[in-house]
């Protein structure tokens, strides 16, 4: 998705090749590791919040989800698990930290959208739905992490 590879390349451009973790921590954004047993069936393996910027980091589910990946012969993802999440949270912060400053013809164009859907959609309540940010946050950890393929967990 556009927004996802957009994101990423500005990631790119802003901090090099830090990793999720350095650029994080240099943002100032807090990380806790929080002792949460794996949920039966939901893979949630970090959350952000922005007030105060925090992500919480949940190692058990993180070990977890790696033993079910390598069951699933996904061991490409099941290695880099970590760094995925890390990843994935750093397209959140990155999303609330710049959201602010986008106009609403650059959040169109980070949607890829044509003039003409433009006027049948409201760009702006698309852009800001949870299903919306997930897929593109996606497309954000493949382009990022250069993976393979989208990183369907
Ligand atoms: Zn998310």
């Amino acid at each position: 998705m556009a927004l996802g590879e957009a994101l990423a390349a500005r990631a790119r451009k802003s901090f090099g090749a830090r990793s999720a973790e350095e650029i994080l921590k240099d943002e100032g954004v807090q990380l806790k590791m929080v002792d949460a047993p794996p949920a039966e069936g939901v893979r949630v393996l970090a959350e952000y919040q922005a007030e105060p910027p925090t992500v919480r980091v949940y190692p058990a589910r993180i070990e977890h989800t790696r033993r079910q990946l390598r069951e699933e012969g996904r061991n490409d993802l099941a290695e880099r698990l970590g760094e995925i999440a890390l990843t994935h949270e750093l397209y959140h912060y990155l999303w609330h930290s710049s959201y602010e400053e986008q106009r609403p013809g650059d959040l169109v164009d980070l949607l890829g959208l044509s003039s003409k859907l433009h006027e049948r959609i409201a760009p702006e309540r698309l852009l800001r739905s949870p299903l919306t940010q997930e897929i593109a946050s996606l497309s954000f950890v493949r382009t990022l992490l250069h993976l393979p393929e989208l990183p369907l967990l």
